[in-house]
């Protein structure tokens, strides 16, 4: 009798926490907002723009779910400006999968992270579920330091297709095993019941540290730690909305840019996600949607500022697939306010913008698919072990 309680304890806790991982796809409709929360945006004059002929360092920040509208939503809100405007090499990715003309997240990520349009639901696995090697883990291959840094879980579809192999996204414990099976240098994100309270009663936090990793669960309580590997697990699932999750984006980013910085000779590969500018979509709400564009605005800032002072860093922002069907009907540029619409609760099949700036940023013109942003991060990066 007691273990059929435990039993179906267990069953409820794996149900809930699974439901906690896909509820922000509830709609709450919220079209019309005036932003309050400015942040100040710092241009870069042609001047100082000195960058070397080809990128030592990359760093991708994928904007889940932002299209055109959220980029625009963003630019209203904070008044015109934003230092994504910075990035003056623009182009526009084709987000179909191999089985669906909407993409979802996994499928999306996968085609970025390792070159190859597969199913909807793929983690790092091809269409017929074979794992394919991501441009992180080539770029490890390559000795460079790797990192990754969310806002969801990281073993979320977004920064999970970068170092995990899964036929499902929905497979969280198997895809934070997978990340036991690199040498990430750091990664910063949620989901750290995932590693500590796992129906195989590992717990893979012990074995970070074992490894050698660091491990806090906030990036205030690694503010000494300045090199060394480091894992940051800054919520049980999902960090909360913009509003509740402070500066832990931008300082995410500036802490996993310290952490990779010298950590190793031959430079980095960083992807930094702004998950929840997808949830915003899906809820219809535009005040989420520009609350979370700001927020990822000010890590965009944090990655600009190092690829100016290094000159040997190409910053790439790109999104997986739009979110929403989102239109902007009405603003005001003075005051931060925004009119927006919505055409669907789900993704779109549009093509989203792609903005580049260092060394390489003028290959990233034209209208192309997904697939390609790994191919011109491959071909740039000049390695020599083939994938
Ligand atoms: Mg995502
Ligand atoms: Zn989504």
């Amino acid at each position: 009798m007691k273990k059929l309680l435990l039993f179906g304890a267990m069953f409820l806790f794996i149900g809930t926490t699974s439901f906690a991982q896909e509820n922000y796809k509830t709609v709450n409709p919220k079209h019309e907002f005036n932003n309050n929360e400015f942040h100040d945006v710092r241009y870069y004059s042609e001047k100082e723009l000195k960058f070397k002929k080809r990128p030592k360092n990359v760093i991708l920040l994928i904007g889940d779910g932002m299209g055109v509208a959220q980029v625009f939503t963003g630019i209203t809100a904070n008044k015109g400006d934003l230092n994504l405007i910075n990035m003056r090499s623009i182009g526009f990715s084709r987000t179909q999968s191999a089985d669906d003309y909407v993409t979802d997240s996994a499928a999306g990520g996968t085609a970025l992270s390792c070159g190859q349009k597969t199913y909807n639901g793929a983690i790092g696995v091809d269409v017929n579920k074979q794992p394919i090697q991501s441009i992180l883990e080539i770029a490890e291959e390559n000795e460079k330091a790797t990192g990754l840094v969310s806002t969801s879980a990281i073993t979320h579809a977004t920064p999970a297709a970068f170092i995990a192999h899964q036929p499902k996204r929905s497979m969280y414990e198997e895809i934070a095993g997978d990340f036991m099976n690199t040498d990430i240098d750091v990664f910063i994100g949620g989901g750290r019941d995932f590693f500590e309270k796992r129906q195989d009663e590992r717990n893979l936090l012990e074995e970070l540290k074992t490894k050698g990793y660091q491990v806090f669960n906030s990036v205030d309580e690694a503010s000494k730690v300045e090199e060394g590997k480091l894992a940051i697990l800054t919520a049980k699932g999902h960090n909360p909305g913009y509003k509740d999750r402070g500066e832990m984006l931008p300082d995410a980013t500036e802490k996993a840019i310290e952490i990779l910085d010298g950590a190793s000779k031959k430079g980095f590969f960083l992807m930094v996600e702004g998950s929840q500018i997808d949830w915003g979509g899906h809820q219809n709400n535009a005040s989420f949607v520009g609350g979370e564009m700001l927020d990822f605005d000010q890590a965009i800032g944090k990655a600009l500022e190092y690829a100016v002072n290094s000159r040997n860093t190409l910053v790439i922002v790109t999104a997986d697939h739009e979110t929403g069907g989102m239109a902007i009907e009405g603003g005001d540029m003075r005051k931060g306010y925004v009119k927006a619409n919505f055409t669907t609760g789900h993704h779109s099949g549009l093509m989203v913008p792609v903005f580049a700036f260092g060394p390489g940023a003028e290959e990233f013109g034209g209208i192309y698919e997904n697939t390609e942003i790994f191919n011109k991060i491959y071909k740039l990066y000049r390695f020599k072990k083939t994938k």
